[in-house]
């Protein structure tokens, strides 16, 4: 049987890094998405001297032309599509009394309309290939708790859990499976607005280990939904987040 297909948005950094590194390892041929080229050849060139079949193509997720253009290219390369996980986000930090709508849009478009785009692209491609695919979205707890400074991040995670929950069931007469993944806090470079406002400790506490997630915690949650025996799990939001929107 020939090996499985993913693509992975922001996958030249932190979680999307960590799940083409455990998705390569787990036997898929894997795409890699981002937007900083530097940081995606980087990751490009460190799996194939590791295993071999992955590829990097450089997509801005905010632009629907460029996401287009990776699943095609996806297709054109590897011959089908069999997991879209849509993962690359920004954070931000912002007052609503006096907002920054620059960054307020830019998150928007990043983190809520970069998942419509692929949920978008993907869908249409597995359906014309009949391929019953798995969409998998990265939420945050953030879509389930307020928190002071982040508005535009809180709504566009909000965002990504009911498109997930919308999406799996319109896309569930083709087979296609859409489920998403609520991280806690986890070392990467999007905290750091986070650092920035003295919270990190807080946020640190709030976990039942009292330590933020590795990346690859979360890159092995999503290695999980992809598998057949995931099955039942369609529609919903994985929590990983250590206990962190569970207790207080
Ligand atoms: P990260 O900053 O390490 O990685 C994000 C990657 O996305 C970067 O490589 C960046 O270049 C890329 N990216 C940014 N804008 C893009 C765009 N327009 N098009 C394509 N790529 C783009 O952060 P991370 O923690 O790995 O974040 C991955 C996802 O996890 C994000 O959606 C984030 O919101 C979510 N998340 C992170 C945490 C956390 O604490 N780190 C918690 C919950 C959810």
């Amino acid at each position: 049987m020939s090996k499985k297909v993913a693509v992975i948005t922001g996958a030249g950094s932190g979680i999307g890094k960590a799940t083409a590194d455990k998705f390569t390892e787990g036997g898929f041929r894997v795409v890699l998405a981002d937007v900083d080229e530097t940081r995606g050849k980087e990751v490009e060139q460190e799996l194939k001297e590791k295993r071999g079949e992955v590829i990097f193509v450089k997509t801005d997720v905010s632009s629907y032309e460029q996401v287009q253009h990776l699943v095609d290219k996806t297709v054109e390369v590897y011959g089908t599509i069999d997991v879209m996980f849509n993962n690359a986000g920004i954070g931000d930090v912002g007052s609503i009394l006096e907002p920054d709508l620059d960054m307020y849009h830019k998150t928007i478009e990043v983190n809520q309309h970069g998942v419509s785009y692929g949920i978008f692209a993907a869908s249409k491609k597995m359906v014309e290939l009949k391929v019953e695919g798995v969409i998998i979205n990265t939420a945050s707890v953030f879509g389930y708790m307020a928190s002071r400074g982040t508005f535009a991040y809180q709504a566009s995670k909000g965002a990504v859990r009911m498109m997930t929950q919308t999406a799996a069931l319109e896309l569930g007469e083709y087979g296609i499976r859409v489920v998403g993944i609520a991280p806690g806090g986890v070392d990467t470079p999007i905290i750091q607005g986070y650092k920035d406002m003295g919270a990190l400790e807080s946020m640190k506490r709030k976990h039942i280990r009292g330590e933020l997630l590795q990346p690859e915690e979360v890159a092995g949650v999503a290695y999980m939904l992809t598998s057949p025996d995931a099955k039942a799990v369609n529609g919903s939001v994985v929590m990983a987040d250590d206990g962190y929107a569970s207790f207080r």
